[in-house]
């Protein structure tokens, strides 16, 4: 296999495996472990053939490096602004497309992004009060 095979085959299942909607820092760090000499800016390359290919989707985060996630269909997403988490969020995307009005124009795809503060960081979850 070519070396650039195994290594876009180790970045795609990498971000396969994951459920935390990995940055490209973290998929580094993850390809690092298996790939040591595997550079940053091929992360990068891989990580957006990946996207064009509809393999992968690219979850961009206002003021924070994008998240990159297994799940391609439509689906939302949360932020925590304290932490930067990002989950799946449970809502009809596909019934939101549909309600939405563009006029004369085609919606083909919507990125939706709550924000807001998960419950590690509102306090709730603190084992010491
Ligand atoms: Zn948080
Ligand atoms: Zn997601």
């Amino acid at each position: 296999m070519k070396r650039n095979t195994v290594q876009k085959d180790l970045i795609k299942k990498i971000v396969l495996a994951s459920c935390e909607h990995p940055t490209a820092e973290g998929v580094y760090a993850s390809a690092r472990e298996v790939l040591p000499n595997i550079s940053l800016g091929t992360v990068y390359r891989v990580l957006h053939e990946l996207v064009e290919a509809g393999d992968i989707i690219e979850v961009p985060v206002s003021g924070r490096p994008s998240r990159f996630d297994k799940t391609t269909g439509a689906h939302a997403h949360f932020v925590c602004k304290k932490c930067g988490e990002v989950r799946d969020v449970a809502l009809n995307v596909a019934g939101v497309m549909a309600a939405a009005d563009a006029g004369e124009s085609v919606i083909e795809d919507v990125d939706i992004v709550f924000e807001g503060v998960c419950e590690n960081c509102n306090g709730k979850h603190d084992a010491i009060a």
